[in-house]
């Protein structure tokens, strides 16, 4: 497991003027790239022989799983769904399916790719809604694990980082639709935030 601490003073890249908002990098691009590549390796060592659906999040999952799918190297097929649980910052609780999958997945590989795993709602009713397609395998990689504030159980087999309680952006993670393109994780400055 990598644990990240938000003790770290590195500034963000004051070449990205969309940092200006960011008051701390909590995890670098090179550090991101660097654990996809371990993460593809090891997904592909797990599945070796078979395939993959691979479904993506939208829209958090985006940047993650563009890079992810660079690195698996059995076959894979990419599927996106939609939900929503989130307004600003804080989770409503509400989650919504905007979008289904287009890809049958009775008897396949499904690989669930999230941005980041905060409450557990939002995956708790997605993982429900896909297992009763009857799945050969059903399980989840998130770039970003944040336990402190779960509220329900779920298990990732792969995870990026693991971090303490804070709102974070970039690597397609937003506050109102921004930051998404961003390379690396950031902690958004408290005055960057709607009261
Ligand atoms: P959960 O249902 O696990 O509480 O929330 C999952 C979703 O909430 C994520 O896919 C993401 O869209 C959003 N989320 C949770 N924590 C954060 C965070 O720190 N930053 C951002 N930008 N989104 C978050």
């Amino acid at each position: 497991m990598i644990v990240v601490s938000d003790t770290n003073n590195i500034k963000p890249d004051s070449i990205n003027p969309l940092a200006t908002n960011i008051s701390r990098v909590l995890v670098s691009s090179q550090d991101i790239q660097k654990r996809i590549e371990e993460l593809g390796a090891q997904i592909s060592k797990d599945y070796a022989g078979q395939s993959l659906v691979v479904i993506g999040v939208l829209k958090g999952a985006f940047p993650f799983m563009a890079a992810l799918i660079k690195h698996i190297t059995v076959p894979v097929v990419i599927d996106f769904v939609a939900v929503s649980s989130y307004e600003g910052t804080s989770s409503t609780g509400v989650v919504r399916f905007q979008k289904d999958v287009e890809e049958p997945l009775t008897g396949r590989n499904v690989l669930v790719v999230e941005d980041i795993v905060d409450t557990g709602l939002t995956l708790h009713y997605l993982m429900n809604t896909l297992q009763v397609r009857d799945p050969k395998s059903l399980e989840i990689c998130c770039l970003v694990d944040k336990p402190a504030r779960r509220k329900i159980e779920i298990t990732s087999k792969y995870i990026g980082f693991t971090i303490p309680d804070r709102f974070i952006v970039g690597f397609g993670m937003d506050y109102e639709e921004h930051y998404r393109s961003l390379d690396f994780i950031g902690i958004l400055s408290p005055k960057a935030i709607k009261p």
